[in-house]
């Protein structure tokens, strides 16, 4: 099926690798030329320079999602290079693992502090507040885009250990669902996809100390024999990034290989 968004320019943030850099590769294969966006430079032109690789168009962007004026720079650095966004991917985030798994993970509420809840909100909620203000003034002018926020099942269903981070996903979540809403009219779309645990360099090594006991939440790693991959995601991403998601806007999408299971 061709998705329709070949030539179309799309910003991923947070892509120097894990799910990021999976939805890159996947939308750069799809024809879209891509900016790749990484707190860490060498990252982001890695992608970029692996995208170009085999055959696409790529560039690597620095820039800190929580730092209004880096975004707004970025985004000009993006336009000049490429042309203007149509596909903005909110990805970056902290990438927690289910800590109801694994208790060890993540932090009671009554333990965590207001440097954590800080960076979590910058990170979640400011990130995406402040990549989707920079490029929706020319989706509404050219009255086509797409954004699509990588939320977590924690925002859906509520994790223990994870409460500021759920906080921030399910405020995402809202935020998608009201500005889809908003922006219809210009034929935007705005939609989630929810991972749950994905197997990243961020996830691995706490993967690799209890796969089996992890495995055993998720209905489908029985039978494929693993975990979610980024390559997962990614398939989701591009779906509803693509011209043939024309008519789904304000929906949350969870790729979890049955961990929740929500309305
Ligand atoms: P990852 O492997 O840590 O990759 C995220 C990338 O974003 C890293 O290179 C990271 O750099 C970068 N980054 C961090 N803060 C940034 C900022 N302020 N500006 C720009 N880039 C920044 O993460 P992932 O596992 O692929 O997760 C991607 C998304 O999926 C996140 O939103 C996460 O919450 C969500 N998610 C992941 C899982 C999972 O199990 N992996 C589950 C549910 C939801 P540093 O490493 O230097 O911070």
């Amino acid at each position: 099926m061709d998705l329709g968004i070949e030539g179309r320019v799309a910003l991923v943030t947070g892509a120097g690798r894990g799910i990021g850099r999976a939805i890159c590769l996947t939308l750069a294969g799809e024809g879209a030329r891509v900016a790749v966006n990484d707190i860490v430079q060498e990252r982001a032109e890695t992608v970029a320079d692996e995208i170009r690789r085999n055959g696409g168009t790529a560039i690597g962007v620095a820039a800190d999602v929580t730092d209004q004026e880096q975004v707004e720079a970025m985004v000009r650095q993006v336009e000049e290079a490429l042309g203007p966004v149509d596909i903005l991917v909110n990805n970056a985030g902290i990438p927690l693992a289910t800590a109801e798994v694994v208790p060890a993970t993540g932090q009671l509420f009554v333990e965590s502090d207001r440097a954590q809840w800080d960076r979590t909100m910058h990170i979640i909620t400011y990130g995406t507040l402040y990549c989707t203000r920079a490029v929706l003034p020319g989706m509404i002018e050219r009255r086509w885009g797409r954004i699509v926020n990588i939320v977590s099942d924690a925002g859906r269903v509520g994790e223990i250990r994870l409460v500021p981070y759920s906080m921030a996903k399910a405020g995402v979540i809202g935020f998608s669902k009201a500005l889809a809403k908003e922006v219809g009219r210009f034929c935007i779309t705005v939609n989630c996809v929810s991972p749950a645990t994905t197997e990243t360099e961020a996830t691995r090594d706490w993967i690799e100390a209890q796969r089996e006991r992890i495995m055993a939440f998720y209905p489908l790693a029985r039978g494929l024999g693993r975990l979610g991959q980024p390559q997962d995601i990614a398939n989701a991403v591009a779906f509803l990034a693509s011209q043939r998601a024309e008519w789904v806007t304000g929906q949350v999408l969870s790729v979890n290989g049955g961990y929740s299971m929500v309305d």
